[in-house]
């Protein structure tokens, strides 16, 4: 009799366990104003950055109800001063943790300012389909409603959702879903400033509740050529601005500081002054791989519109902003210099 109560015990202890078993998720923290302090509620002005990954997650205790979360420091900075190491240093640590099974998602707290660019790196580097969501927020947590803690406990919610698996990196932010290939700051300084201009949102998440409407089509992660377990250094590929009465001086430039890639941000359907455009010319000559896109902000960079891109050489950019556009050359020149290689490369990812 002892035996059988012992053994029921067992198994109800065992079947208590596995209806309280939560999902594994690890948070990776980067900075950003989401671990941002300043001295007053009501003042804009505060420090990036400034809170440990600790404190940020201890700031809402809720999210332990959603999963086991551990917490890791990556660095603490601002976004706008992230380099190629901080990417790749995040980037295997990603891959790494994923490749584990007892760790079923990632989020990356970040900086709202490059947010954009390195949830797009991950999105085609990182080897797994399970979900990794980056999050950061507009007001600093010493702020009168301050946007992080909803945001963070939103991503958790999106990051534990079975329905994120697969999706690619995706951007969780004032109660939306973004795939990162899409999205980009819109605004400088309101809550609602991260949008996918050209595609919309694949989803929205309200107090924890996740719904999707659409999918990303671009490959992306597991589907992705570029593995960054073999990735330990990123080409230079500069961003030059175009403008009315624009030179050929910083194009100069950026050829004599050794870029291997220039992304040109031309106007209008990326459209470029004429002596910008003959010195682009030039430097492509010289095996600088030289790609189209646009200042406006939104719609595709078509080849062969206003620019004869075969007798210069241009490559465009399909509808990719300035800054993803920079990151998709960064690592196919990581594979190759080929311009039609490079060109069918914007038409994939
Ligand atoms: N400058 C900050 C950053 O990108 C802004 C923010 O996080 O909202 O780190």
């Amino acid at each position: 009799m002892t035996k059988i109560l012992e053994k029921i015990t067992v198994l109800a202890l065992i079947g208590s366990s596995l209806l309280l078993a939560k999902p594994n998720v690890s948070i990776l923290a980067t900075g950003g104003t989401i671990a941002g302090a300043g001295d007053s509620a009501i003042k804009s002005s505060y420090s990036a950055g400034a809170v440990t990954v600790d404190k940020l997650l201890a700031a809402v205790p809720s999210i332990n109800d959603l999963a086991n979360i551990k917490g890791e420091q990556i660095s603490n900075i601002g976004s706008q001063e992230m380099t190629n190491e901080v990417w790749l240093k995040l980037a295997k640590r990603v891959n790494v943790l994923l490749k584990k099974d007892d760790v079923d998602a990632i989020i990356v707290t970040h900086g709202t300012d490059t947010m954009e660019a390195t949830s797009y790196f991950l999105n085609l580097t990182v080897k797994s389909d399970k979900p990794i969501v980056f999050v950061g927020a507009m007001r600093s947590g010493s702020s009168m409603s301050a946007d992080g803690p909803m945001n963070l406990y939103n991503a958790v919610s999106v990051a534990t959702n079975k329905d994120t698996v697969g999706k690619g990196v995706v951007v969780v932010m004032n109660d939306e879903i973004h795939s990162s290939r899409e999205v980009t700051k819109t605004n400088t300084a309101s809550v609602d400033t991260f949008k996918s201009v050209n595609t919309g949102k694949i989803g929205t998440v309200y107090y924890g509740n996740v719904h999707y409407y659409m999918n990303p089509v671009r490959k992306h992660t597991s589907a992705s050529e570029f593995d960054i377990e073999k990735i330990d250094s990123l080409p230079r590929v500069d961003i030059l601005y175009a403008h009315a009465n624009d030179s050929d001086i910083f194009v100069n430039a950026a050829v004599k500081a050794g870029a291997k890639g220039i992304i040109h941000a031309g106007m209008g359907n990326g459209n470029l002054f004429p002596s910008t455009q003959e010195a682009l010319g030039k430097a492509i000559k010289n095996g600088v791989v030289v790609a189209r896109t646009s200042r406006v902000g939104s719609g595709r960079t078509n080849l062969g519109g206003e620019v004869d891109d075969e007798k210069y050489g241009f490559i465009a950019t399909d509808n990719l902003n300035a800054q993803k556009a920079r990151i998709l050359l960064m690592l196919g020149l990581t594979k190759t210099q080929d311009k039609k290689a490079l060109q069918d490369m914007y038409f994939k990812y």
